[in-house]
């Protein structure tokens, strides 16, 4: 029996504009495609005689960011703006000139994408600070501008053997600094995976190269353990006749790497290969979950429902872990065609309502769906300096997260380091005034307390509490809690 590996990985070697054609020819309507068209042909005029670094001509580039957007399934302004993005700052033309061609939308997008002026700023490294800045800003303004941003660092990467030393260096920092967690929050799996196993390429060359062939040593020793598990699996689904997929994934080598650095070894990653078994409808997840587990044994205690409680990036699935055969542990995921789609692509897969405002569904999208959005605001509004700004940002929203149940249960998402108070104040402030006591997995702890994944919180509520403390500030991280108990303190209030 033959499987596919998912590698989950879109390719753009040898794209060219009749490959992309051919891609949007079947999703795009006439007068779409023609709109695209139109953004090609002037993307190709004003870079006519340019070339990048590798010898190809310069439009190769926008092209394969347009096919990159394409599979994405973005909309066709997005697409045209992807063709036009780089025209502004290595051309003469002018962004209201593209306004006057493809309307305000493509424009505002083409003109978020192009960087600031190097005029501005005294020093590289202001002009570093300003440029991220808007980039994490454009994040809560215009998301759409944000996918053309990440398209177009992953055609960069794709293509980075060709810059200097000291640039694939600079580079792979900033994509794992920067757009890796911005891909993660907005639960784009496919950019994120790939982005940061390009960046550990140009990182860690050796640690990279070693590990990739130890991945692939243990792929090609569990081919037997895959097809026989495969084989089960399609028997199982076939009881039923619905439509089903089943895909095999190897784990991203640079999230292996990142596990290994915290003590664990290959042995004991046991979602190192994973089976997706993809259905219609969701019912039929959970249905799935009783045959497979009457085949192969449980793990318990690994059992995870992110379909009822999904994480914070909207990613939707049931995980199991199981008994295979030799008694290793495998990793299977069960989840809708639907899921996997926002699972795959993040925020994108909600595109796709052509009905000409997408803009506007898409930033309500992000203002409504994901938790990073009101903090984005508070750190933007407080935080005046760039550099603060940014270290801030660092902290806050591009770091490491810890997730605990909060309320009702739900899942929240909390920068690592957090206390109790961070995630009284992210559930409502009111409620945060009113904290007498806080019982972390049934136990008293101090306000203080540093939260970890998988905590259960409860806060005592008092209503004639005497509200927060000024010691309270410190004991908070973020800086919306932070802010909401400064505006309680009755000093503040005098002033
Ligand atoms: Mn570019």
């Amino acid at each position: 029996m033959k499987y596919l590996l998912d590698i989950e990985q879109m390719k753009t070697d040898g794209v060219t504009y009749e490959k992309l054609l051919w891609l949007i020819s079947s999703e795009y309507t006439e007068e779409e495609i023609e709109k695209i068209k139109r953004a090609y042909e002037l993307a190709n005029s004003l870079h006519q005689g340019q070339f990048r670094q590798s010898g190809e001509p310069y439009i190769i580039h926008p092209i394969s960011v347009a096919y990159i957007l394409a599979e994405l399934h973005v909309d066709c302004d997005t697409i045209c703006a992807g063709l036009l993005h780089d025209v502004v700052e290595d051309t003469d033309i002018t962004v209201s000139k593209i306004e006057e061609m493809f309307g305000i939308d493509v424009s505002v997008m083409v003109d978020g994408v192009t960087k600031i002026s190097k005029l501005n700023f005294s020093t590289k490294e202001e002009e570093r600070l300003a440029n991220t800045r808007k980039i994490i800003l454009t994040l809560a303004k215009d998301i759409r501008t944000i996918m053309i941003k990440l398209a177009d660092r992953l055609h960069n990467m794709r293509t980075l053997q060709f810059k200097s030393r000291e640039k694939q260096r600079e580079n792979a920092l900033e994509t794992m600094e920067l757009y890796v967690p911005i891909a993660y929050m907005l639960g784009a799996y496919r950019i994120k995976t790939e982005l940061e196993d390009l960046s550990l390429r140009y990182l860690q060359p050796e640690e990279y190269q070693e590990l990739k062939e130890k991945m692939e040593e243990i792929e090609k020793a569990s081919t037997p353990c895959i097809e026989e598990m495969l084989g089960k699996i399609y028997e199982i689904l076939s009881c039923e006749d619905a439509p089903s997929e089943v895909k095999v994934r190897m784990k991203n080598i640079c999230s292996v790497y990142k596990r290994l650095k915290r003590g664990r070894t290959l042995d004991n990653i046991h979602d190192l290969i994973s089976f997706k078994i993809m259905v219609d409808e969701v019912d039929r997840c959970y249905l799935l979950l009783r045959p497979i587990h009457e085949t192969y044994k449980p793990y318990n205690g690994k059992m995870k429902d992110y379909i009822c409680n999904p994480k914070t990036n909207q990613y939707r699935s049931l995980h199991t872990t199981v008994f295979g055969p030799d008694d290793r542990l495998v990793q299977m995921q069960i989840r809708t065609f639907d899921m996997d789609k926002v699972a795959s692509f993040g925020l994108a897969a909600y595109w796709g309502m052509h009905d000409g405002n997408e803009r506007e569904i898409m930033q309500q999208q992000v203002r409504e769906k994901y938790q990073f959005y009101d903090s984005l605001l508070e750190i933007n509004h407080k935080f005046v300096d760039n550099h603060d700004f940014v270290s801030q940002v660092r902290k806050e929203i591009l770091s490491d997260k810890v997730y605990v149940y909060g309320l009702g249960g739900k899942l929240i998402e909390l920068p690592e380091g957090a206390t109790p108070l961070d995630l009284a104040y992210k559930t409502d402030p009111k409620f945060g005034n009113t904290i007498d006591k806080v019982i972390v997995n049934d136990k008293e702890v101090p306000l203080d307390y540093v939260l970890h994944t998988k905590d259960r919180v409860r806060f005592l509520t008092n209503a004639i509490s005497y509200g927060p403390n000024s010691d309270w500030v410190e004991k908070a991280q973020t800086t919306y809690a932070k802010q909401k108990i400064l505006e309680s303190l009755p000093v503040y209030k005098k002033n």
